[in-house]
């Protein structure tokens, strides 16, 4: 893949005809929910084979026009990511590890037999995104610019093998706080689905993998449950994760884990962010397979003190009840614990430049 510089790639601005007023704008930043709002802007570049990365553009964001025939609508050839800017302490604007998300999107590519793109190109359209709308960007605690880069096929065929054309979109949503109610717990379901399989897509981060967790969701908020876990499809035995977020377990000796990158899991950011913050903490950080049968014991044991899911997006979240066809339990006091608590307040204080990045994850702008 050629770099950036040999592609001699240049961004082409299009000039806005309608940005949202300022009121239009301070009312979004007022209550940005999640997902719902959009800023004014969008890149999009184009791929088509024997051409490579082309037609690089910074405009208006606005509907895009697909052939009815485009591959994505049919075999689901679709990929993204999510990663999010922040305010900084001193006012200027950073991304978390933008570098760890391109080398994902490229790996969720590889799987699904889309071209890759080349990681710094990656990293200046979420950059130029962020800039042009950083008006954008929500000063509340726990308030951000969320980012959302994707990739579709394009081409105009039927017939199931890989397409020729290809988009790569940015765009923004200002973002607050994840679960609507704010709670300081949340009650997972545990699916009698599979999310992925050996030898599947689970390690990737495409659409397909989100469709079909839709109504295993929609069972969890059925029964009153804020998330849902998936158990592995071989065994049904075996904790992988939520429909979006990964999974830590704290136990009374120290010793921190999570489910081991199998395969059928997503490589989160926050995940591997937090191995190294919460080795430096001392504590015995394990990658490794833990089983429903024994969260339930240990939890009631007391042996496990806390759970924990994290993810970019509601970053570090305490785990309180579970509950499942044949099971119910409550973690701890079923509320925040301690350990979830000083690991979320370590990561948000690197991710705003309130503490020292020692590990350079923090990308500013
Ligand atoms: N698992 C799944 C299935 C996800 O969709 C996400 C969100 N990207 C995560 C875990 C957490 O990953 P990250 O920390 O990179 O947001």
């Amino acid at each position: 893949m050629a770099s950036l510089a040999d592609a001699g790639l240049k961004f082409t601005t299009l000039p806005h005809p309608a940005p949202a007023s300022d009121e239009t704008r301070e009312a979004v930043l007022a209550n940005p929910g999640f997902g719902t709002n959009f800023t004014d802007h969008m890149v999009v570049i184009e791929w088509t084979e024997g051409q490579g990365w082309h037609n690089a553009t910074m405009g208006p964001r606005e509907p895009i026009a697909l052939d009815p025939a485009a591959a994505v609508l049919h075999y689901a050839q679709e990929i993204f990511e999510g990663l999010k800017a922040y305010k900084q302490a001193d006012g200027s604007i950073a991304l978390f590890r933008p570098k760890a998300n391109a080398a994902r999107f490229n790996r969720s590519a590889e799987r699904l037999a889309m071209p890759t793109l080349p990681e710094n190109l990656f990293v200046e359209a979420v950059e130029r995104l962020v800039q042009i709308d950083r008006a954008w960007i929500p000063d509340a605690e726990g308030a951000s610019l969320y980012l959302r880069p994707f990739m579709i096929a394009t081409e105009a065929f039927l017939g199931v093998r890989p397409a020729k054309s290809y988009k790569f979109i940015v765009i923004a949503s200002p973002a607050g706080n994840y679960f609507k109610s704010g709670a300081p717990a949340v009650s997972i379901w545990v699916s009698e689905y599979t999310r992925a399989a050996p030898g599947g897509t689970g390690a990737a981060k495409c659409g397909g993998n989100y469709a079909a967790s839709l109504v295993p969701q929609g069972e969890a908020i059925d029964r009153g449950h804020d998330q849902v876990v998936f158990l592995d499809a071989a065994e049904h035995k075996w904790i992988e994760e939520l429909g979006g977020m990964n999974l830590y377990f704290a136990f009374e000796d120290g010793t921190l884990l999570t489910p081991a990158l199998t395969g059928t899991i997503l490589a989160g950011i926050t995940r591997d962010s937090l191995l190294t913050l919460a080795r430096e903490e001392g504590l015995n950080v394990v990658e490794g397979r833990y089983s429903l049968e024994q969260w339930r014991e240990d939890a009631a044991s007391g042996k496990l003190v806390e759970t924990f899911a994290c993810g970019t997006a509601a970053v570090v979240t305490p785990v309180g009840k579970v509950s499942g066809r044949d099971v119910e339990f409550t973690i701890g006091s079923g509320g925040p614990g301690q350990l979830t608590q000083k690991l979320k307040n370590r990561l948000v204080a690197i991710q705003r430049g309130e503490a020292e990045d020692t590990h350079g994850w923090v990308h500013k702008i």
